[in-house]
């Protein structure tokens, strides 16, 4: 039997099409996702295409990693090795990675991080204020985002402020060059511009790729946009999936636009809805349609279900936010007591990470596992990012932000007059830091015995260089942080138990590189390559088998769990209250909606009557999004007293009791 036996009449359709351009154009849970996997699995499978020849463009490293799963499964034998299923920033690497000389890069460029990118912006505007730097490097980030390049920012730009902008975007641009650096936009820039620029280059990877497929499409902004544009070239065979009432990426640079834009471009554009939901029950359907119809339309979508009614949506209003956490992790609890459901089953969904705190805090206390997504990067922390200092400026000498770091961690007797000495003479030479340090100049101002110590360090430094490219990656690193005695350096630096927990980290981190290495069959370079990466796009990669999710809406996108709990639905949080006071409301209700329809079986909101803000305790109101939800909503009980912290407690000790 045909393995597109699985779909619907519709969703084989999109399957089989190959003719042209295509648009899966359908609500959520309609089986969108599912029509990439499948047609993967079709195209190598009956169509003889070469997997190598076959793309797919998730949004997560984490959806990546799934999809290449199901369609290797769905093949029935037929080997998938080379098929490239990858997000835009991956696929953008990958090609920069091949390319770079065309960009006057060399393979072993950095990827700065936000925080370098913060500070290149702060050294610039010479200035510590965190809202300033943020909104010069967002500005920077949309104009990179549109391929805007530096002097056409400034060409375009319409009064002095936007045009001091531009020249901080210049300025900012000629650093990342110097460093040999590229930043998270430049990876989807860069690709696009040399393809857009070299004929040989678009030839080869129009001549490589033969089909490429793009999930949730409609939260690509113009750069990825243009690249898939030249990527397929005048054959334009891709296949492209999406559903304008989820985009909910507007704030960095995408528009549902782009949707229209498809039918412009291509006026023979294949457009194929999906109508059957098989995700929800009725009632999350109905209450998501109805919450969606506040928005205006793009294009006329229904969405149907026939998994039944099911329970109706709960409404639980709470007293703080430390009640809500308690509340809703008991409930979880008793849920989970009274249909045998696992951990996997259950999501905790919420607007912005910092509300997270109080749920892992309520689910420890409880020892139920849980993992988050989404949130603050393990590869953010400080001990981690000593470590990936010493990496990139190993991969990358030029890489000035990692140099500073790792020569002054751990301490090396190198002063901070020293370091400026050093700064101002690879200003005068036009060389990195790295490479002052050999200069003449270098030893005529700063003086031999000052500069002898940076002098030991570039040769450390050189001597792992020479040996990245061919040892294994995890041996390299042990050996790195012996030598840099980088457990010493924090036993010195904080208590026994913070330095412990931090030193754990540090193993933990480097156990990850050794397992990398081996699997991937990666060299220290390209790891750290992918690092910058993994942190940009969802922080650990480690999966719990069994736990509950904790997640920002977000990071939710694509996925689905039987149970799903939607936290902190108020004013001021969902909708947030920027978006409300710049009049991105309707952004807010797709990013509700795509939390709605998130659910399977059953959905239940919170919402605090009361919050800390800083010191303060303010009243918080329900989201008027409750309201839009329609009538099979259950109305909020008050809170209840069986709720409530003491008669709670001694629920939950019953329950556990039973659970055993
Ligand atoms: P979203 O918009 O949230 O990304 P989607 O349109 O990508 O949703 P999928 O995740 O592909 O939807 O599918 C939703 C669920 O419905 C999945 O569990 C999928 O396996 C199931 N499904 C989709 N189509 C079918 C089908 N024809 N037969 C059985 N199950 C299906
Ligand atoms: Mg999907």
């Amino acid at each position: 039997m045909s393995l597109l036996a699985a779909l619907n009449p519709p969703q084989r359709e999109a399957a089989k099409y190959l003719d042209g351009p295509l648009l899966v154009l359908a609500g959520a849970g309609s089986g969108k996702t599912r029509v990439i996997t499948h047609k993967i699995a079709y195209l190598i499978g009956e169509c003889g295409y070469k997997p190598g020849s076959i793309a797919a463009i998730t949004f997560t490293n984490k959806a990546a990693r799934e999809m290449a799963e199901r369609a290797a499964k769905l093949t029935q034998g037929v080997n998938t090795k080379g098929l490239i299923v990858t997000t835009f920033h991956s696929m953008g690497l990958r090609m920069l990675r091949e390319d770079a000389k065309f960009a006057e890069l060399k393979p072993a460029f950095s990827i700065l991080d936000s925080a370098d990118a913060a500070g290149i912006v702060s050294e610039i505007l010479k200035t510590t204020d965190k809202q300033e730097i943020r909104r010069a490097v967002s500005r920077i980030s949309l104009w990179k985002n549109e391929l805007k390049s530096p002097a056409a920012a400034l060409q375009t730009a319409e009064d002095d402020n936007a045009r001091a902008y531009a020249r901080i975007y210049d300025r900012y641009d000629a650093t990342l060059r110097a460093y040999q650096a590229v930043d998270f936009d430049d990876l989807i820039r860069l690709p696009a511009e040399l393809l857009d620029t070299h004929a040989e280059l678009r030839e080869k990877w129009q001549n490589r790729l033969r089909h490429i497929l793009v999930d949730e499409y409609q939260d690509t902004n113009v750069a990825q946009y243009q690249l898939l544009r030249k990527l397929t070239g005048v054959r334009a065979a891709f296949t492209a999936v999406g559903d304008d009432d989820q985009a909910i990426y507007g704030w960095r640079g995408a528009s549902a636009d782009n949707l229209r834009q498809l039918r412009d471009d291509y006026p023979h554009l294949h457009v194929v809805k999906l109508e059957q939901n098989y995700r929800s029950t009725i009632r999350i359907l109905k209450a998501a349609n109805s919450l969606i119809a506040n928005n205006p339309k793009l294009f006329d979508k229904r969405l149907w279900s026939d998994l039944g009614h099911g329970d109706p949506i709960q409404v639980m209003p709470t007293k703080d936010d430390e009640h809500e956490a308690e509340s809703v992790v008991m409930r979880l609890l008793s849920h989970k007591f009274q249909h045998r459901t696992e951990w996997r089953d259950y999501a905790i969904l919420y607007r912005g990470n910092y509300q997270a705190r109080v749920f892992e805090q309520a689910l420890r206390n409880e020892k139920v596992p849980y993992q988050l997504s989404g949130g603050q990067s393990f590869f953010d922390k400080a001990e981690i990012k000593d470590v990936i200092a010493y990496l990139r400026l190993i991969t990358n000498s030029d890489d000035d932000p990692a140099f500073i770091r790792a020569v002054t961690t751990p301490k090396r007797g190198i002063g901070a007059a020293t370091l400026e000495k050093l700064g101002q003479v690879a200003a005068t030479l036009h060389v990195s830091l790295f490479e002052a340090v050999f200069s003449a100049a270098a030893a005529s101002q700063i003086g031999e015995r000052q500069l002898a110590p940076l002098v030991e360090f570039c040769h450390f430094i050189n001597r792992f260089e020479e040996r990245a490219a061919r040892e294994p990656a995890g041996e390299l690193l042990d050996e790195l942080l012996k030598a840099i005695e980088y457990e010493v350096h924090l036993f010195d630096q904080d208590d026994q138990r913070a330095a412990q927990n931090k030193w754990n980290n540090v193993l933990e981190f480097a156990a990850w590189i050794a397992k990398k290495g081996e699997e991937d069959e990666k060299n220290l370079l390209q790891l750290t390559q992918t690092i910058a990466l993994i942190t940009f796009l969802e922080g650990r990669e480690e999966e719990e088998p069994d736990a509950v999710r904790l997640s920002t809406l977000h990071a939710a996108k694509g996925l689905e769990f039987g149970h799903v709990f939607l936290v902190g639905v108020e004013e001021n949080i969902l909708p947030h209250r920027d978006a409300v006071d710049e009049g991105r409301l309707e952004e807010e209700r797709r990013l509700m909606y795509v939390g709605v329809t998130r659910a399977k079986k059953s959905l239940t909101l919170s919402y605090c009557t009361r919050r800390k803000r800083g010191r303060e305790t303010v009243g918080c109101d329900p989201s008027r999004f409750i309201d839009e939800l329609g009538d099979d909503v259950r109305l909020p009980e008050k809170p209840s007293s069986a709720d409530a912290k003491a008669s709670g407690s001694d629920r939950l000790a019953a329950l556990k009791a039973m659970l055993g």
